[in-house]
């Protein structure tokens, strides 16, 4: 029993979670999205349950690296791609698979001789951060195909509005898309998490394999701003836990916590629990965001401090030291924390900064 936040791994709502996904759009191939520690939740745990996704997805090289010297042998592909030589050369000795996207990363393989790399173009259908213009797709494709590195060549883009299921600019994105993959001869991919729920019509059909690359959802969190993950079919992967390290009571009137921003409306007990900012429970969460008490919904009393957070316990609570506290998971969910906070559910998990290991249940 620890004193102290952490976050608790179920790596079977993980499994759960994957086959919700697979359900979802039937004959693709699944890109697990484990990125940034796999969103807070632990990336070498997550990508050997995940090990029967098709493949998995990390930002940067050093990620897939990681992944590799681990002995995951799962085809791994780096979505921000290489830079320098000395990083294709490893790209290609560890088969990590590539993600092109801008013309400097291109001719970097254009001078290789050989590589047989898995590479994705990219192309930009809206989004306007990584990728080719569109109207540049078709030149680049031919010239990708005499290219001596890339063995197979495959084709992406990604979603900028899909988390808004009233927004048309998805099926603009979508569309163009899909006017590309119509020519194409090989494996695309577009749709992410929002993508794969909102639209699950519109994957485009190509001549080879769509691949989807769910990343939120695999954790169990709505992509969407309205919906929790339960109600996608989800389990929430991770669980905030803790516990109270003080009860006492106050009187009406008393503030609590610094700056006093906070006082007794009536003489109350308060619970102290060892949880805050700096185990990435968010400053910005004010005042009356709830938080579970013996499975019991109260409010944060005062400021998040780095160690601790106050909770209103109520007039003759019976709470004690030791008692277990939910700051997200089962039951408080982290989408509906993030509101509070005034943020995405993908920042706090991504956030939680594991000062006492975390622990991987089943
Ligand atoms: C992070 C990322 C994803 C996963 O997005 P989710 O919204 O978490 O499903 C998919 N594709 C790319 C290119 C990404 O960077």
């Amino acid at each position: 029993m620890t004193f102290g936040a952490r976050a608790v791994i179920r790596l079977g709502a993980l499994k759960h979670n994957l086959k919700v996904i697979r359900e979802r759009a039937p004959g693709t191939r699944v890109m697990a999205v484990i990125k940034a520690n796999a969103y807070g939740h632990g990336m070498l745990e997550v990508a050997k349950t995940l090990a029967d996704a098709d493949s998995l997805a990390v930002a940067r090289i050093s990620e897939a690296r990681v992944l590799r010297e681990a002995d995951i042998d799962s085809p791994i592909v780096i979505l921000e791609g290489v830079f320098t030589g000395e990083e294709l050369d490893m790209a290609i000795d560890a088969g990590f698979e590539i993600v092109v996207h801008c013309i400097e990363q291109f001719e970097l393989l254009e001078q290789l001789e050989s590589g047989r790399l898995t590479v994705w173009l990219k192309v930009d259908t809206g989004m306007n951060r990584l990728g080719f213009r569109v109207s540049d797709a078709e030149a680049l494709i031919d010239r990708a195909r005499e290219c001596r590195a890339i063995g197979k060549l495959r084709l992406m883009s990604h979603l900028a509005n899909a988390n808004d299921r009233q927004d048309d600019k998805t099926a603009d994105q979508l569309s163009l898309f899909q006017s590309i993959a119509d020519g194409f001869d090989g494996d695309v991919s577009i749709a992410n998490s929002p993508g794969l729920f909102g639209w699950p019509d519109s994957i485009p059909k190509p001549s080879g394999d769509i691949w989807i690359r769910p990343g939120i959802s695999l954790y169990g969190i709505s992509p969407f701003d309205e919906t929790s993950g339960a109600d996608l079919g989800l389990r929430p992967v991770m669980q905030l836990e803790s516990r109270l390290i003080s009860v006492k009571t106050i009187n009406a009137g008393d503030p609590v916590g610094y700056g006093g921003t906070w006082e007794a409306e009536q003489d109350s007990i308060i619970g102290v629990v060892a949880a805050g900012y700096g185990d990435g429970y968010s400053r910005f969460l004010p005042s009356g965001t709830p938080v579970l008490v013996n499975n019991r919904r109260v409010p944060l009393a005062g400021g998040v401090s780095m160690d601790m957070i106050a909770v209103d316990l109520g007039p003759g609570a019976s709470d004690k030291v030791g008692d277990p506290v939910l700051l997200w998971g089962d039951g408080l969910p982290v989408e509906e924390i993030a509101r509070y906070a005034g943020t995405i559910p993908y920042q706090l998990v991504c956030g939680v900064l594991n000062r006492e290991p975390s622990m991987v249940v089943d």
